[in-house]
């Protein structure tokens, strides 16, 4: 027991020293990563349950470090956050995703992860207007996601978001349901889409609660009239689930992977299966 106590306190010492200093580092490496073009999207398509057509992709920040290799955004977005980089480094998003969506033969739509920091800390709707024009892309091809939390930074958030609404641009909420006192944003915002978070998805075949809940975000959708997307399907059996009770959009392995070139069609598994 003395040893793995021991044990326990080396590595906590460890990981705590790391963690502080990877931070610092990782601050300093971000800067020159935006400098360097290490940063670039992948695309998630986003299918209709409608007719099992593709109708837009989700742009997702991947970082190829030249000494880390690929790091996740989960382990850089907060830091980047905390030290300000966000505001450049989402901008760096936008006016990517604009530029590729506008590129794109079929036409689809494009949706891109915003930042809580960049409600309050950058002229958003400047920068995607901005980045709309420079691409040439239609403010209704884009949509922009953002997270409940979002609005834990002020009231004013609604006033960004509005201001966005009379650029033309898509409004989604995004991870839905792991948030702070949704409800009243949805009362208080018209949303074009609200996206269920994956960790519902994932076991709500085998856990009741998880699947009273996606059914409860699926009927205050259709009582709202706000789409439903569902993230994080992996299986034929989650799909069939949520096309019999008319989630209207699925996004998720199963559907298509995220990948640097945008996919024409779901897997072929998704067109088979019904
Ligand atoms: P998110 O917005 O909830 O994005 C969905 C995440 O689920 C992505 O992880 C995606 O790769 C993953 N995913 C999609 N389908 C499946 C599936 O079937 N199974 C499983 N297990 N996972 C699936 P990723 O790319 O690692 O991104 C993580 C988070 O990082 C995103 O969560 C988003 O919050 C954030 N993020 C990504 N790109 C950006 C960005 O450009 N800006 C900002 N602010 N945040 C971003
Ligand atoms: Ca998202
Ligand atoms: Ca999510
Ligand atoms: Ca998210």
């Amino acid at each position: 027991a003395k040893q793995s106590g021991r044990g326990n306190v080396r590595e906590y010492d460890r990981s705590f020293d790391s963690s502080i200093q990877n931070r610092i580092r990782l601050e300093r490496e971000i800067q020159l990563g935006l400098e360097r073009n290490e940063f670039f999207l992948e695309y998630q398509p986003i299918m209709s349950t409608l007719d099992r057509r593709l109708v837009g992709y989700e742009a997702l920040l991947r970082w190829q470090h030249p000494e880390r290799g690929r790091v996740p955004p989960d382990q850089f977005i907060g830091i980047a956050e905390d030290c300000g980089l966000i505001a450049q480094l989402g901008a760096w998003v936008v006016r990517k995703a604009c530029r590729d969506a506008a590129g794109w033969e079929n036409g689809l739509n494009v949706s891109v992860n915003v930042s809580p920091i960049q409600f309050t800390t950058s002229d958003l709707p400047n920068v995607i207007k901005a980045a709309l024009d420079d691409a040439g892309l239609e403010a209704k091809r884009l949509s922009i996601e953002i997270t409940e939390n979002t609005f834990l930074q002020g009231k004013q958030n609604i006033e960004v978001l509005k201001a966005l609404r009379t650029l033309g641009v898509g409004i989604v909420m995004d991870d839905f349901g792991t948030g702070y006192s949704s409800l009243s944003y949805l009362r208080d915002f018209q949303f074009d889409k609200v996206k269920i978070d994956r960790s519902f998805i994932w076991d709500m075949l085998n856990q009741p609660h998880s699947a009273a809940i996606v059914d409860a975000i699926l009927s205050l959708g259709h009582g709202l009239g706000v789409d439903i997307v569902a993230e994080g399907i992996e299986t034929a059996e989650q799909l069939a689930y949520l096309e019999e009770r008319s989630c209207s959009l699925v996004q998720g392995y199963f559907i298509g992977r995220p990948s640097q070139t945008i996919a024409e069609r779901p897997r072929t598994e998704v067109l088979e299966s019904s």
